[in-house]
């Protein structure tokens, strides 16, 4: 039955290739570079045992700023600094707008969702 089996193959890799929607192109300007996540600051304790930080949160030093998102499906935070953040911050206003822009297109191909293709109503689960 080998000659069957290649005519399938062969049937389904036609199906695949088939375009059943004309091909059409659209063009959207996106800012970049972008980075999902956000930042959070965390005020931290020194090493010094006698220091006021480790007993009174609110003496504690500085300002920790951290990036957390997930890369590549990892969740990840990242140490930075204040200026990195500022960065960092633009990056994630950037991918916020991007998703923004992909939801839009999204929305602008619903009616050429096949549902929304047909002619007249008559579609109970329309
Ligand atoms: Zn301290």
């Amino acid at each position: 039955m080998v000659g069957t089996r290649q005519i399938y193959m062969y049937i389904y890799i036609q199906m695949k290739a088939k375009n059943v929607l004309p091909v059409k192109k659209v063009s959207v300007e996106i800012l970049w570079p972008l980075l999902p996540g956000s930042l959070s600051t965390a005020r931290i304790a020194c090493g010094k045992p006698n220091c006021a930080c480790r007993q009174e949160p609110e003496k504690r030093h500085g300002l920790d700023y951290r990036w957390t998102g997930f890369l590549a499906g990892k969740r990840t935070t990242k140490a930075i600094s204040p200026e990195e953040a500022k960065v960092c911050e633009q990056m994630i206003q950037n991918y916020r707008q991007a998703l923004e822009t992909l939801a839009r297109l999204v929305q602008q191909s619903i009616p050429e969702t096949p549902w929304e293709k047909r002619s007249s109503g008559g579609d109970p689960n329309r």
